[in-house]
């Protein structure tokens, strides 16, 4: 790209005078939004930009059932949960409904950090260890505690002795038995933590292992490792703030697909189509253990306005078919990128429904450069995209779910032009 615009130069100037080293900003010409629609972010070049990046406007930038639910209850009251209001029973009844029977009580928040922290207060209570298990380029959240089991934030140092890592479920590594080298791999970590002393608590881990660079195959694998982790009196805690709320295209959520029933699975981003809302369920008894010892009270979670958004967002997944839509536009994308795969420097293409990630790799190992390249050029040709794993050389393909095969081809035929 030529200069940054004057409007652009000038808003990154004010921003890095009022944010400082807090500021962290996408792409070398960072994009100045003033709209969007849809898979569409509108910027101040004039530009629609095709979002492929953002999991958070799921069911659609800017989806008038969420904005229409948000406005009408915003201007009719709001205010904290401890009065009551119908909306928050439609709300939690609702998104019970989508979870196997016994996960049957719902604890809201406003962040998916939050909900962890909760999580892991919970398995530690119930579990009487404090030992945590996570994979090695995990990232849970930004609170004191789930920093401590977020590796992907370390810059430097190691986590503490009681927070263990094992490798991403990773066929490269495991080879064809994933669920049996994942499980044995947790089984080491809990001994290792029992030989010093550590009670283990439990297991966490996002069951796309979005951060660690995507993995999903082959379905089912989380299974052996769930049942080493409850052999062994821990809790498998599910974090769902990545690929719940359909975005596998399997049904709504990612621990499903493992035939495995967490006792705690932990909710975020996708909730509220933007706006904050977030927060776990789990089993009554786990709850009713906790409460005894805790109280728990958190201002804006589970507001009417939270329960407005959530209840719209789940509304418009079922109005727009969008489970079957990320199934559809999903494989029709995985196809394609694997026909890509052919002639490019690509070592794999992993994932399910609209969430896959394509490794950028060579004989000579990770191509993390490559990777950049590619979202820097694919954003000056109007395509929003981002990185994850180890190297920072997998492009996190996870657009809202509403996008069309269309959208898709547009996606792969720039990453054709880009790679010639
Ligand atoms: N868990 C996972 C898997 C996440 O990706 C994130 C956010 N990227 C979080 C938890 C934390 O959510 P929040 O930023 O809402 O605190």
């Amino acid at each position: 790209g030529g200069p940054m615009a004057p409007d652009v130069a000038a808003l990154v100037d004010r921003r890095r005078r009022a944010f400082g080293a807090g500021s962290v900003l996408f792409y070398d010409e960072p994009l100045r939004i003033v709209g969007a629609e849809g898979a569409y972010i509108h910027a101040s070049d004039g530009r629609a930009y095709l979002d492929f990046y953002n999991n958070v406007p799921t069911v659609g930038h800017c989806h008038p059932k969420v904005v229409e639910a948000v406005r009408a209850q915003i201007g009719t009251f709001n205010t904290h949960s401890r009065y009551l209001f119908d909306v928050a029973h439609d709300y939690a009844e609702k998104l019970l409904a989508t979870f196997p029977a016994e996960l049957s009580n719902v604890v809201l928040a406003c962040t998916g950090s939050e909900s962890n922290d909760l999580a892991l207060r919970l398995a530690r209570k119930v579990s009487g260890g404090e030992g945590i298990i996570v994979s090695r380029t995990a990232y849970h959240g930004n609170t004191a505690t789930v920093t401590e089991v977020s590796p992907s934030s370390y810059r430097t140092g190691a986590p503490p002795r009681h927070v263990r890592m094992v490798p991403a479920p990773d066929p490269a590594l495991f080879g064809n038995d994933v669920a049996q080298g994942f499980a044995d791999a947790v089984k080491a970590e809990i001994a290792a933590l029992k030989a010093d002393g550590i009670g283990f608590a439990g297991l966490l881990v996002d069951t796309i292992f979005s951060s660690d660079g995507v993995y999903a195959d082959p379905p089912g694998f989380l299974k052996a490792a769930v049942e080493v982790v409850r052999a062994a009196g821990g809790l498998f805690i599910a974090d769902e703030v990545q690929p719940g709320f359909g975005r596998t295209g399997e049904g709504m959520w990612g621990f499903s697909r493992h035939g495995v029933v967490p006792d705690i699975v932990t909710m975020g981003k996708p909730m509220g189509n933007g706006y904050p809302i977030a927060g776990l369920v789990t089993r009554p008894e786990l709850l009713d253990a906790f409460c005894a010892d805790f109280g728990y009270f958190n201002t804006f979670a589970g507001s009417p306005v939270a329960c407005a958004a959530g209840l719209a967002v789940l509304e418009a997944i079922e109005e727009d078919d969008l489970i079957a839509n990320a199934a559809r536009v999903g494989r029709h994308l995985a196809a394609r990128l694997r026909r890509l795969q052919a002639h490019a420097p690509i070592t794999a293409v992993r994932g399910t429904g609209l969430y896959l990630g394509v490794e950028f790799g060579t004989e000579k190992g990770p191509a993390p450069d490559l990777a950049k390249g590619l979202i820097n050029g694919l954003r000056q040709r109007g395509i929003l995209i981002g990185a994850a794993g180890r190297y920072g050389n997998v492009l996190k393909i996870r657009p809202p779910l509403c996008v069309t095969t269309a959208h898709a081809d547009a996606l792969v035929d720039t990453l054709e032009e880009l790679l010639a």
